[in-house]
């Protein structure tokens, strides 16, 4: 089987990798994220290198967005209007296209972890689904009949609006466009912002748990009125304190009040909200399979 190429491009950290699979990742480098120039030349360099050893059959890109995911687009591939200093309207893909010469798959971060979740891990066979990254960010995708999940742009699920009751959470919330969204009031930086302390140093029983399951299942049951989503798939440093998904679980079926009358949130709610299995190699394992499927490889 030909090899194949993934980077996962965070804001933070790149991640680059070669491979077929979650059992066969052959090389893997991980950098900071820097000027756009000297980032992708990095990522570049780790191709051409593993290219001498053996030929890339294609590379699959997962990006901190927002991004063009639009392939009939003029700007797809690049990294559009984000917030992140110097890699505004950068284009990412076409600049490994043409130092590299493989057809290049280019997604949102969130909707490569979803297909590497749906490739591997815990949304096998299914095809309407959430994939959510709860970490620096709040960052959704996922599929809808079967297809990642585009349309004007991407889904964009860590900023939809959820109620705010400020007397009793003062916090105005960490997003920079909208204050008090999903993400300014329930990402790793408000959890900081607002405890006066990281997430992952807040013990399990810190009332900080109840308050971000709240916003979480807030959000959750909003998806899960608009998608129909079969499952819910959730990773992201935050989610690492397991107590949160047996409160969310709860909240989200207090919330939907059995009004979504399907056995899967009704009974089996522990199987419907769940943790990514993929954990932290979601969107690297994705990466690779993006890279197979612009191959043009039959799936396995
Ligand atoms: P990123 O979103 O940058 O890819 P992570 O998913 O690790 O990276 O998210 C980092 C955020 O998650 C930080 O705000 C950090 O404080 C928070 N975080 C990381 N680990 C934990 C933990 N064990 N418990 C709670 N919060 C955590
Ligand atoms: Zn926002």
């Amino acid at each position: 089987m030909p090899v194949l190429g993934a980077i996962e491009a965070g804001g933070t950290k790149f991640v680059c990798a070669v491979g077929t699979g979650p059992d066969d990742v052959r090389a893997e480098v991980r950098f900071t994220t820097t000027a756009p120039q000297e980032t992708l030349g990095r990522a570049v360099e780790f191709f051409q290198r593993q290219c001498r050893a053996e030929a890339i059959a294609a590379i699959g890109i997962g990006s901190f967005g927002p991004v063009d995911p639009d392939p009939s687009s003029p700007t797809f591939g690049y990294v559009t209007t984000t917030p992140k200093a110097g890699w505004t309207n950068i284009d990412f893909a076409g600049t490994l296209q043409r130092a590299l010469g493989v057809p290049v798959g280019f997604d949102t971060d969130a909707n490569v972890a979803a297909l590497g979740e749906h490739r591997w891990g815990a949304a096998r066979g299914l095809d309407t689904f959430i994939y959510l990254t709860v970490g620096t960010g709040i960052g959704g995708g996922g599929m809808a009949g079967g297809r990642l999940m585009h349309g004007l742009l991407h889904p964009e699920m860590g900023h939809i609006r959820v109620p705010h009751d400020w007397s009793a959470d003062p916090y105005p919330g960490a997003c920079p466009y909208h204050g008090d969204c999903l993400e300014g009031l329930a990402a790793g930086p408000a959890l900081e912002g607002r405890w006066g302390r990281p997430g992952e140093t807040l013990p399990a029983g810190h009332p900080a748990w109840r308050l971000e399951a709240e916003y979480l299942a807030l959000g959750l049951v909003s998806f899960i009125c608009t998608l129909s989503p079969q499952r819910i798939v959730i990773g992201g440093g935050v989610m690492q304190q397991a107590q949160l998904f047996p409160m969310v679980r709860q909240r989200v079926r207090e919330m939907l009040n059995g009004y979504i009358h399907s056995p899967a949130i009704l009974e089996r709610i522990d199987a419907y909200i769940v943790p990514a299995k993929l954990g932290s190699r979601a969107g690297i394992l994705g990466g690779i399979a993006l890279a197979r499927q612009v191959a043009g490889l039959p799936p396995e």
